[in-house]
């Protein structure tokens, strides 16, 4: 499994238990559920579906707002919180 990994660049980085936790995803066919970024990387590479033990990526960070002057709901990618068709400031309400 260690080869496997390293094959793809970035073996060295994980621990023998991060390499039994791969190799377990990888062979039955399972979801791994991690926070470790480089696990997760890896998993990206090896095609294993993951998931964050917390809910959201850090670093990610969609709001959904509804501007109240023309109900459109908008994603917000970043701390602009203005309506982009009527520039209405946008409430901190979450959908
Ligand atoms: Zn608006």
């Amino acid at each position: 499994m260690r080869d496997k990994a390293n094959e793809y660049g970035d073996g060295v980085a994980l621990s023998d238990a991060d390499m039994s936790l791969l190799a377990k995803a990888f062979e039955t066919n399972g979801v791994l559920v991690s926070d470790d970024f480089d696990l997760q990387n890896m998993c990206l590479k090896m095609g294993i579906k993951f998931m964050p033990v917390l809910r959201s990526v850090r670093g990610r960070r969609d709001w959904v707002y509804r501007c109240p002057a023309c109900k459109r709901k908008i994603v917000i990618k970043n701390d602009e919180k203005v309506c982009p068709v009527c520039g209405t400031p946008l409430t901190t309400k979450r959908e």
